[in-house]
């Protein structure tokens, strides 16, 4: 299990001052010394992983039965980081039917007609259920303030795209993951922080792999030349945005099953944290189960 102090080490609380730099893409453990590739390393991860899904899978059973809290995962991060990968084994002992994911792509015309909040606002996951989101709003102060001619093409009310803008954006950002927390959401905000030389590494694996080939996208490789200003982009964004109510967890990403595992047990401590227990019958709903009860076992 993690230490609440490694745990701590991947949150990004409201007070600090967020630095990329300082933090490892390739942690994973604090005593690791051996290479990050290691079959003992990924074995010792699935193992670790397998209980925290488990560990998920019965705090969302008892989210579902409490029917009051929800859970928002937001996961962003550079391409190849391995998004799809984490929700697909993270979430993989969790009742499909508990939750739900979104995969967040270029705004269609219907939804640049609003604001940029609006699509993200009719799919967040309602009362006992987790909702994925792969990619989000957080989009629109990334790949947006990255590549901003994306802004001309939209018809604001404004042409002038500078600090106040952007400024105006993250706030708009905390207000309504605010409006989601004091309402019974729980936001956890994933950053999987892969290095540009791991990404370059995956891209190849992915050319040179038949069954990856699917996956390869050589627009890909043109947005990795943006890769610092990505970069400056996410740091701004994530120190705008780290707040009380919904903290960022930055997690090291040059090994995916480390990265999963970590995922995994933030997600499962959260949720266990909230101390749900399962619903308390009333003495005349115990009442009814008796006679229910009863009924059946006297059927012919
Ligand atoms: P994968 O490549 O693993 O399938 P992906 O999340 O990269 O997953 P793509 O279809 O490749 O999915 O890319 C979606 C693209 O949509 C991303 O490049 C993302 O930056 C872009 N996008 C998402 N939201 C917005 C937005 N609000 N404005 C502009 N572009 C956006
Ligand atoms: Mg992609």
């Amino acid at each position: 299990m993690l230490t609440q102090k490694t745990i701590d080490k991947f949150t990004i609380h409201a007070s600090e001052k967020f630095r990329l730099k300082d933090h490892d893409t390739t942690w994973a453990g604090d005593k690791q010394t051996g290479p990050l590739d290691s079959d003992a390393l990924k074995k010792q991860a699935q193992e670790h992983l397998k209980q925290s899904v488990v560990d998920l899978s019965e705090a969302q059973e008892l989210l579902y039965a409490a029917d009051r809290w929800s859970v928002l995962v937001v996961f962003q991060a550079m391409d190849a980081a391995g998004k799809d990968g984490t929700i697909q084994h993270v979430l993989s002992g969790v009742n499909p039917a508990g939750c739900s994911v979104h995969s967040f792509k270029q705004p269609s015309s219907e939804e640049l007609d609003h604001t940029f909040l609006w699509r993200h606002m009719t799919r967040v996951p309602e009362r006992g259920r987790i909702g994925i989101f792969n990619r989000s709003y957080y989009e629109d102060v990334l790949v947006v303030k990255v590549h901003q001619n994306i802004l001309a093409n939209t018809r604001l009310t404004t042409d002038k795209f500078d600090k106040a803008f952007w400024n105006a954006r993250y706030e708009d950002i905390n207000n309504f993951e605010q409006h989601l927390v004091r309402n019974g959401t729980i936001v956890l905000k994933f950053f999987l922080n892969v290095s540009k030389t791991e990404q370059k590494k995956r891209f190849l694996k992915r050319l040179d792999t038949p069954e990856k080939q699917w996956k390869f996208n050589a627009g890909d490789v043109r947005e990795r030349k943006f890769w610092d200003d990505y970069m400056i982009a996410y740091e701004e964004a994530i120190n705008a945005t780290s707040t009380k109510a919904a903290p960022w967890y930055v997690i090291p990403a040059d090994n995916k099953w480390i990265m999963r595992m970590v995922v995994a047990e933030i997600l499962a401590t959260r949720i266990k944290d909230l101390g749900l227990k399962y619903p308390k019958i009333s003495p005349q709903a115990m009442q009814e189960l008796s006679l229910a009860k009863a009924e059946l076992l006297a059927e012919k």
